[in-house]
């Protein structure tokens, strides 16, 4: 060990296991690159002020969360606690909304910070894929969202996860309600954090997970009973459409999220497996953000998924992803000469396409032939002094442990072709 440590609330990827977390990013990304949705890849830092003002002053994630600094030359930065401000900064300045070709689809991923109490689910840094459609209203953009999703969790065979619906109505209702909502929770014993939540974000009490707090909850006005004909004809249809994909879900009239700035549709993957950090992703509809942030109205609709917590749903279901061996061929010198002549093997093979590695540092036949059947690979490359004088090598089965010499000639082809 050395002197150091990851920082807490951190982790490494590393090998075997970081394999599943490049499969989880790419189970993810799939649907998204199938359906229309470009790559955008935004800086991991920003203006603060662009979170300040894009997820909300009144979110634990800018009040308490955020990594922010002063640069050397007194710029407000903070490493990015989440993604679609950022994404929405970047269309807006880059005038993608202007082409004439709304929605502008894209999807990213990347790392993101959150100065949090880490615990099992929830880091400091952590690893989203995610998902935005900007510039349209319609809900077929909502469900198709939902859609690719639920798509992605079920091609790495994820299946006790369930999906929580719910509406959040538009600047035309949602005042009202929050109008009615604070009437209600000023006649509560709440302590003073939770008073100062009820004048800024009283949406953000009904999430409110301790038991204190959910007793008095009942009977608190509900939003669906405050929801304009729009907003309801709105909601309607996206829950028409995932019923028509057969993608289930629950209506769940308390999932505000914990970010400022959803309208209508918001969502949330949840699993059943993760104790109490058991969202694997979310996302909803944020109407507003634009205008917030400065652009003009951009409806837009979109969602972020948890790498790490992917993963953690992985292991609670007992899913071990298929992923294939890295190396297929492994090649053993024995001695300076055969170092020399099965080097320019592996390349030929690496050119080819074939993984190919070597046993570098002059090992002995026996720790290589370790090193060989530790890479998973299916063949080895075996060649000493008498074999190359032949021009040959000897090809080792690894499962079978047949060994066929090769002209070394003929060893690409000979390779290819067993490996199929
Ligand atoms: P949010 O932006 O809070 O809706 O987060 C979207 C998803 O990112 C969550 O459902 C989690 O899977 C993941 N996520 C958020 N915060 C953390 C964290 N601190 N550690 C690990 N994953 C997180």
């Amino acid at each position: 060990m050395s002197t150091f440590q990851a920082p807490k609330g951190t982790y490494d990827l590393l090998p075997p296991n970081s394999a599943t977390y490049l499969a989880v990013r790419e189970a993810i990304s799939g649907p998204l690159k199938n359906s229309g949705y470009g790559y955008i890849e935004t800086p991991g830092f920003e203006n603060v002020e662009l979170f300040a003002r894009g997820v909300g002053e009144s979110t634990d994630i800018v009040t308490k969360e955020m990594y922010a600094f002063e640069t050397k030359g007194g710029d407000r930065l903070a490493l990015r606690p989440e993604g679609t401000a950022s994404v929405l900064r970047a269309a807006l300045e880059a005038n993608l909304h202007k082409g004439g070709n709304l929605p502008v689809k894209l999807w990213y991923s990347g790392s993101y910070y959150r100065y949090e109490r880490p615990q099992k689910g929830r880091y400091r840094h952590f690893s989203q894929v995610g998902a935005e459609a900007i510039g349209t209203e319609d809900p077929a953009l909502d469900a198709e969202l939902i859609i690719l999703a639920d798509q992605a969790y079920r091609s790495l065979g994820l299946r006790n996860f369930r999906i929580l619906l719910n509406s959040l109505g538009d600047k035309e209702c949602r005042p009202v309600y929050r109008a009615a909502l604070q009437d209600f929770l000023r006649g509560l014993d709440l302590d003073d954090d939770t008073r100062r939540r009820v004048d800024i974000n009283p949406l953000r009490v009904l999430d409110d997970k301790r038991e204190s707090v959910q007793r008095q909850l009942t009977g608190a006005p509900m939003l669906r009973d405050y929801l304009c004909e729009a907003c309801k004809a709105y909601h309607e249809q996206v829950r028409e459409l995932l019923t028509a994909a057969g993608v289930a879900f629950e209506d769940d009239e308390k999932l505000v999220r914990g970010l400022d700035y959803y309208t209508r549709t918001t969502f949330e993957f949840v699993h059943d497996g993760l104790g109490s950090q058991s969202a694997v992703g979310g996302g909803g509809r944020y109407d507003g953000l634009s205008e917030m942030i400065g652009g003009p109205a951009l409806p837009s609709v979109g969602w972020a998924l948890g790498v790490d917590r992917t993963v953690l749903a992985l292991e609670a279901e007992g899913i071990a992803l298929d992923i294939p061996a890295a190396t297929a061929v492994y090649a053993v010198p024995l001695g300076e000469e055969a170092r020399r002549v099965l080097f320019g093997t592996v390349t030929a093979l690496r050119r080819a396409g074939v993984a190919t590695d070597f046993a570098y540092g002059g090992k002995g036949l026996k720790n290589a032939m370790k090193s060989a059947n530790r890479s998973g690979a299916r063949l080895a490359l075996v060649a000493g002094e008498r074999d190359l004088a032949e021009g040959l090598v000897q090809l080792k089965d690894l499962e079978s442990g047949e060994q066929t010499p090769v002209a070394l000639d003929a060893v690409v082809d000979e390779v290819t072709r067993r490996l199929g």
